[in-house]
C-alpha cells in the first residue's frame, strides 16, 4: 500500500520521493523515472525532445561551468579547459591510464603515479570524482525542472567490470552532487531490466548484452534465475566505440580529397567539422542509402555499402571479444537465450546484423539503445521504492578477498566468483601472551602469499584485555553489500571490543590487471603451494618455541640440568632450522 503524507505547514499532499534511475555513460549521460500513472520506465525530456546530456565539462574563464551540449562547443577552441570520457578516470591512477594518455587533449596530472589521477583546468585541480559529481548536478538540476520536486534519491549505472574503487568513486561523485545514491547497478544487467527480462521468479536465462557506445564497447553475459542477476563473464575494448567509426571516416574522406594527416593535426578547425559531418554522415546512414554534405566549400558523400566496407575491421574486433566472453562463460552461441543491443552505435544496421548473425537469433532492438540502461536503472529504482518486492540483484567478486594471517599468509573469507551480497567471518586469536592489539590487513587476490597481492586496507583492533595468548576471540568478519564494497569488522568476543572499517582502495586496478592477477594465481600455483607449506611448517616452529622458552621460565626449578640443557639445545637447533631449513627439516625439528 502507497503512504501519502500531508504537509501540516501548507495542507499539500506530500508524494512519495521519485528514486531517479541515472546512466552516468563516457559519451553521454541521461536520468529515467517509472512514471507515475502509466507505471512504465520514461526518460525525461526537455521542452525540446531532447534527453542525453554530452558527458562534457567546460570551464570558462570566470569560473562558470557548463554541462552538456553547451560544454561540446568548446571540445575543439579549448581543449584545455573542456572535459570529456571523465568515466575512464574514475578511480584510476595515474600508472592504470598512462599507455592512453594521448587520448586526453586535457591536463592530466602524473606526479605521482600510484596516487589517483587528477585533472588541471587554469590553476585549479579537479579529481574524477568532482567532475563526475559535476554532470551528475547537471541531471539532478533538469530533473528537478522537468519533474517540478526535489530529486534526492538516486540509482547509477556503471559498467559490470567496474572494481570497488570505480564503484566506490561514482557512488562518491553522487553524493558529492547532493543525490543520495541508494544503488550502484551494472549496465547490462540495467539494459536487461529494461527488456523486463528477469522480471518473474520462474524466469531461468541467459542473456548476452552487447554495448558499442561512444568509446566503448562491452559484451556482458548474465544468467538470470530465481529473480537473481548473475555476471557470468564480461569482456570488450575500453578504446572501441563510435567515435572511431566517426575517425575511420574522415580518413577516408581526408585521403579521397588529398588531404594529409599533417594538414588535419594544423588545421584544427577542418578536422573539426570534418569530424562532425563524419558522425552525421554515420548516423544517416543508419536509416538512409547515401549522405552527403560540405565542408570548407567541399562536397563530401558516403554510401551505406562504403561505410560497411570501412567498418568491418572494427566490428569484426567486437565479434572476437563475444567469442572470449562466451568461452570465458564456459558456454556457446546456442546457450544464449536473449541477445540485447545497447549503446547509440547499435543503431548501425550492419552492427544489428553482424550480431544477430554470430548468436543465431533475432536481437532487442525496440527500446532506444542510447536509453536502455537508463530506463533499466528506473526499474530497478522502483524495485528500491518498494514497489516490486520480487526482484533481487546479484553480481559476483572479481577476485578472492581475506586477511593476512602469520607469515605473511593470505586467508581467503570471500573466494572470486562468490556473489554478493556476500558474508564470510572467521575467528582467530592472539600469538602473544597479553596481547593488546591485533593488526587486520585486507588484500585482494589469489595468492597464497598476501605480498603478492594486493593490500586494500589495514586496521588495528585495539583494547584487547589482557589474556593469555591462544584465549581471545577476535571474530574478523567480511560484508560485501550489493554494490560490490566491503567493509570488515573485527570484534574480540569475550570483551566485546569492536572496531570496523569500510574499505576504500587507492585506485582502481585494470581489466589487464585483474586477468594478470588471476593467470599468475595460476602459473605460481605450484610454487605458491610449497612457499604455503614452508611457511606453515616456520610458523609452527616459532609457536614452538615460544611457548617451550615460556615452560622453561616458568618451570626451571622443576627440570634436570641435562633436560634443561637438552631442551634449549633443541630450541636452538629449530630456531636455526625455522630460518635455514626446508619445510621437511623443520617439521623434524619440531618433532
Ligand atoms: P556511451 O554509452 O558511450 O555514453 P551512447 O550509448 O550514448 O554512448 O552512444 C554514443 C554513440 O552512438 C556516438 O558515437 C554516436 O555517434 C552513436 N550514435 C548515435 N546515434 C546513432 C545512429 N543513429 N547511428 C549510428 N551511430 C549512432
Ligand atoms: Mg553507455
Amino acid at each position: 500500500m502507497a503512504k501519502i503524507g500531508i504537509n501540516i505547514a501548507t495542507g499539500s499532499l506530500q508524494q512519495n520521493e521519485m528514486i531517479v534511475g541515472i546512466d552516468l555513460g563516457t559519451t553521454n549521460s541521461l536520468v529515467a523515472i517509472i512514471h507515475p500513472d502509466t507505471r512504465q520506465p520514461v526518460v525525461l525530456k526537455e521542452h525540446d525532445g531532447v534527453s542525453l546530456v554530452p558527458s562534457i565539462v567546460h570551464f570558462g574563464g570566470q569560473g562558470q561551468v557548463t554541462v552538456g551540449d553547451e560544454a561540446k562547443k568548446f571540445l575543439v577552441t579549448e581543449p584545455q579547459h573542456t572535459i570529456f570520457s571523465v568515466k575512464r578516470l574514475m578511480g584510476k591512477s595515474y600508472a592504470d591510464i598512462r599507455e592512453h594518455s594521448g587520448y586526453f587533449s586535457y591536463k592530466v596530472i602524473d606526479d605521482n603515479t600510484e596516487s589517483l589521477v587528477k585533472i588541471q583546468v587554469g590553476e585549479v585541480f579537479y579529481s574524477p570524482v568532482e567532475l563526475s559529481s559535476l554532470i551528475l548536478k547537471e541531471l539532478k538540476t533538469r530533473a528537478e525542472h522537468i519533474l517540478k520536486t526535489p530529486v534526492t534519491k538516486a540509482v547509477i549505472t556503471v559498467p559490470a567490470y567496474f572494481n570497488d574503487a570505480q564503484r566506490q568513486a561514482t557512488r562518491d561523485a553522487g553524493k558529492l552532487a547532493g543525490l543520495d545514491v541508494l544503488r550502484i547497478v551494472n549496465e547490462p544487467t540495467a539494459a536487461s531490466l529494461a527488456y523486463g527480462l528477469g522480471l518473474s521468479r520462474e524466469e531461468v536465462k541467459t542473456i548476452a548484452v552487447y554495448d558499442l557506445g561512444g568509446g566503448t564497447f562491452d559484451i556482458s553475459v548474465l544468467r538470470i534465475s530465481g529473480g537473481i542477476f548473475e555476471v557470468l563473464s564480461t569482456n570488450g575494448d575500453t578504446y572501441l566505440g563510435g567515435d572511431d567509426i566517426d575517425r575511420t571516416i574522415v580518413q577516408h574522406w581526408a585521403a579521397e580529397a588529398g588531404i594529409t594527416e599533417d594538414e588535419l593535426r594544423v588545421h584544427k578547425n577542418l578536422s573539426q567539422e570534418l569530424r562532425l559531418l563524419a558522425e552525421a554522415a554515420k548516423i544517416a546512414l543508419s536509416s538512409s542509402e547515401s549522405y552527403s554534405g560540405v565542408v570548407a566549400e567541399q562536397a563530401f558523400s558516403l554510401t551505406r555499402q562504403q561505410l560497411e566496407h570501412l567498418i568491418k575491421p572494427l566490428v569484426d574486433r567486437t565479434i572476437t571479444c563475444c567469442i572470449n566472453a562466451l568461452k570465458d562463460a564456459g558456454l556457446d552461441t546456442r546457450d544464449i537465450d536473449e541477445v540485447v543491443m545497447v549503446g547509440g552505435s547499435t543503431r548501425v544496421p550492419m552492427v544489428k546484423n553482424s550480431v544477430s548473425t554470430f548468436f543465431g537469433k533475432k536481437v532487442h532492438d525496440t527500446l532506444n539503445p542510447d536509453e536502455v540502461v537508463a530506463l533499466g536503472a528506473a526499474v530497478q529504482a522502483d524495485v528500491l521504492a518498494g514497489n516490486n518486492k520480487d526482484l533481487l540483484l546479484l553480481d559476483i567478486t572479481p577476485l578472492s578477498l581475506g586477511i593476512e594471517t602469520m607469515g605473511g599468509l593470505m586467508d581467503v573469507l570471500i573466494p572470486r566468483n562468490s556473489k554478493i551480497p556476500s558474508k564470510a567471518g572467521r575467528q582467530y586469536t592472539t600469538q602473544k601472551d597479553g596481547q593488546g592489539s591485533m593488526r587486520i590487513s585486507v588484500f585482494q587476490g589469489e595468492r597464497d602469499l598476501v605480498k603478492d597481492n594486493r593490500k586494500l586496507a589495514e586496521f588495528n583492533l585495539t583494547g584487547i584485555p589482557g589474556m593469555p595468548a591462544g584465549l581471545p576471540k577476535v571474530e574478523v568478519s567480511f560484508l560485501v553489500n550489493a554494490d560490490g564494497i566491503l567493509t570488515v569488522k573485527a570484534k574480540e568476543l569475550r570483551s566485546g571490543v569492536e572496531q570496523y572499517i569500510e574499505v576504500k582502495p587507492q585506485y582502481g586496478l585494470t581489466d589487464a590487471e585483474v586477468e594478470k592477477m588471476l593467470m599468475e594465481s595460476i602459473t605460481h600455483a605450484r610454487e605458491d603451494i610449497q612457499t604455503r607449506a614452508l611457511v606453515e611448517a616456520q610458523t609452527e616452529a616459532l609457536q614452538i618455541i615460544d611457548t617451550t622458552r615460556q615452560f622453561i621460565q616458568r618451570n626451571t626449578g622443576f627440570l634436570t640440568a641435562t633436560e634443561l640443557a637438552d631442551t634449549l639445545h633443541a630450541i636452538d637447533e629449530l630456531t636455526r632450522l625455522r630460518e635455514q631449513g626446508t619445510k621437511d627439516e623443520i617439521q623434524a625439528g619440531v618433532e
